[in-house]
């Protein structure tokens, strides 16, 4: 009987242990980050800005090839490799139908996957991101570099302009964070429709029209320029940052410097539109002069 009863005890801890095992699995399985696989900012950090300018005038001319499957094509292959299927494409082949030739199967499945990258990750996608600084501006790679005499790295680009210089969303999304913080001042937080988060800190003010919890457009006003917070004795600058979901922050650098060659772009398309008189304006105004 003793026995028994024992035994009846042994199962029910067992039966308690495994719910509880199931549990914490369950748990963890709800609150773990977001996984981000490890190739993709490997890959998209490899691509020169300048690759992305030569596909972006190539995209442009001629017949259109799809953009993620020129990118990926021209960023892995030889340009003669590369030339081969971009014919195919331009003859309205799908990347799916492209016949591969001498290329190995290793090769294809690279840019297959680097293809697959830039569907899902946009940042190179022409007209998908917006450049933050309107206007004349001055930036470098200044991502890790040391601060507070080596206490943390440096988690974004620093973009220099005079105060009061207009700072606009890159990318559409919710606010999630506005006003003063110790370090970064004057600052909003944006939760893109991507899941990164868009820290724009050290403003001289922010935009009236801004509501924490409401949407912002890509391209909407976010503030104006300044030293608040840490940067007060610090020439003028915004400080941006890019945090992945799973809580990395990104080097935004590569991406800013397409960015603004895409908004340059635009501001050389929008300029051969405008009559003499206004063309005379704006270049001037751009320029600091007016
Ligand atoms: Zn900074």
């Amino acid at each position: 009987m003793r026995t028994k009863v024992q035994w009846n005890y042994f199962i029910a801890l067992t039966q308690i242990l495994c719910l509880m095992a199931a549990a914490l699995v369950f748990w963890n399985l709800l609150h773990r980050s977001p996984s981000q696989d490890k190739d993709i900012y490997p890959y998209l950090l490899s691509i020169s800005p300048n690759l992305v300018k030569e596909c972006s005038q190539e995209y442009r001319s001629g017949k259109v090839v799809p953009w993620e499957d020129l990118l990926a094509i021209r960023s892995t292959l030889s340009p003669q490799e590369g030339q081969f299927l971009i014919e195919q494409l331009k003859n309205k082949i799908s990347f799916q139908n492209l016949s591969w030739g001498n290329i190995p199967l290793p090769i294809k499945n690279l840019v297959t996957r680097r293809r697959d990258i830039l569907v899902h990750v946009q940042y190179l996608t022409p007209g998908r991101y917006r450049f933050p600084v309107v206007g004349k501006t001055w930036f470098e790679d200044s991502f890790g570099a040391d601060r507070e005499g080596g206490k943390r790295a440096h988690e974004g680009t620093d973009l220099f302009a005079p105060e009061g210089t207009p700072i606009i969303n890159i990318c559409g999304g919710r606010i999630e964070q506005l006003g003063w913080n110790r370090l970064g001042g004057e600052r909003v937080g944006v939760r893109g429709d991507d899941g990164n988060y868009y820290y724009y800190a050290h403003l001289e003010t922010i935009s009236s029209k801004l509501v924490k919890g409401k949407r912002i457009e890509a391209g909407e006003d976010v503030g104006t320029m300044g030293h608040t917070g840490d940067a007060l004795t610090t020439p003028d600058h915004l400080h941006l940052g890019i945090e992945i979901p799973n809580g990395q922050w990104i080097n935004p650098y590569p991406f800013l410097v397409v960015w603004q060659y895409w908004a340059d772009q635009r501001i050389n398309a929008a300029i051969h539109n405008l009559s003499k008189d206004e063309r005379n304006l704006l270049i001037l105004s751009r320029f600091g002069i007016l």
